[in-house]
């Protein structure tokens, strides 16, 4: 064997969902949105001269940091944006959970969490959900080095109450308490309200989902000063340039226009709640989501068989085989077109098993 072997970082990689090929696939699966981005994002894109390509972008990403700035509230020192909230997220592991104490987060949760803590060689201790999936805020008011909560939480789509966020928060002023709002412009209330309270508190949001912009990679954390400083002190340590130019005028173009945001985020509630109904009447369970996406289980179906089957009909859902979600389909919700084959679907494959 060679030794630069032993000396090589081994890692278990995150295991993204699939992005199949071809246009005829139903994509149920990674909780993008089912609608353009917006209207102003593409004739952006229709006048973005490449000229502009032969400089360095602006490494503060200025443009898109005063938009989102202007948007929250909040002072342009206090936002920090990355390449999709996965950079926010381990720029934030690497920063903030340095002290060798172990990092909580829920057993079922985004499974990238594990992968950042082993990564950087962080501990961590993954107290359980209940046997409705929600978190017992009790669970997380003891000595750690650090917290993460996915808020609404993913897989599972269940939100905490912002009363019980900050609690977790307030037992906490000694660490830092991530809240991962990935989903939260589908439902439950943001943490960002709770920012000029507490210096121990960062919030991450995203473009990809409630923003349809998954394909331009912008993510990005918001909290007081201090905070948002050693995100960046640690990030110029690494890479200047992590936003390129396109995503830093089409991010600003997304964010400008909150009406067309307000009017898309809408219609896939209003979807949410149609599947909903439209999965219990076929007897499905799905648990209280506030997402884009349902998780949904059958007494009948096993989960894995129908996964499979969906698939090989051209329909792509998610499935996680860990104990805790052997028996769940993640299912995200996307066009009324698209929902109603897939409720097809079920409804013919019930009648064969
Ligand atoms: C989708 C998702 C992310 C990452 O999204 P980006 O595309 O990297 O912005 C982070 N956290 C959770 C819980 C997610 O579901």
């Amino acid at each position: 064997m060679s030794s630069w072997r032993e000396s090589i970082r081994n890692v278990e990689p995150y295991v993204p969902g699939e992005q199949p090929r071809g246009a005829s696939v139903i994509k149920l699966n990674t909780n993008e949105n089912p609608y353009p981005p917006a209207p102003g994002v593409t004739r952006a894109l229709r006048e973005m001269d490449p000229d502009l390509f032969r400089k360095y972008p602006d490494p503060s990403a200025g443009m898109l940091v005063d938009a989102l700035a202007e948007r929250y509230g909040l002072g342009r020192d206090q936002i920090f944006v990355g390449v999709g909230s996965d950079d926010v997220l381990g720029m934030a592991f690497l920063t903030f959970f340095n002290s060798g104490r172990p990092v909580l987060f829920p057993d079922v949760t985004y499974s990238f969490y594990p992968v950042w803590a082993k990564l950087f060689g962080i501990p961590y201790e993954t107290p359980a959900l209940d046997e409705n999936f929600c978190v017992n805020p009790e669970d997380y008011k003891r000595d750690n080095g650090g917290i993460v909560l996915a808020n609404p939480n993913a897989p599972t789509g269940i939100r905490l109450p912002l009363d019980q966020v900050e609690g977790i928060i307030k037992a906490n002023r000694d660490s830092v308490v991530i809240v991962d709002e990935a989903y939260i412009d589908f439902g439950g209330e943001s943490a960002v309200a709770l920012i000029p309270r507490y210096d121990n508190l960062l919030v991450v949001q995203t473009f990809s989902k409630s923003r349809s912009m998954a394909g331009m990679r912008i993510g990005y954390a918001m909290g007081q000063r201090d905070l948002v400083r050693a995100l960046h002190n640690v990030k110029y340590s690494y890479n200047s340039y992590t936003m390129n130019l396109p995503s830093i005028i089409l991010g600003t173009e997304a964010v400008r226009d909150e009406a067309y945001f307000q009017e898309t985020t809408r219609r896939i509630i209003r979807t949410r709640e149609e599947a909903r109904r439209r999965l219990g009447d076929l007897g499905f369970t799905c648990t209280d989501s506030c997402t884009n996406f349902l998780f949904i289980s059958h007494r009948r179906a096993d989960a894995a068989r129908l996964f499979e089957a969906l698939r090989a009909d051209g329909i792509y859902v998610r499935y996680f085989p860990a104990l805790r979600t052997k028996d769940y389909l993640r299912v995200t919700i996307g066009t009324e077109e698209e929902m109603e084959i897939f409720y097809k679907f079920l409804a013919s494959y019930l009648d064969r098993i």
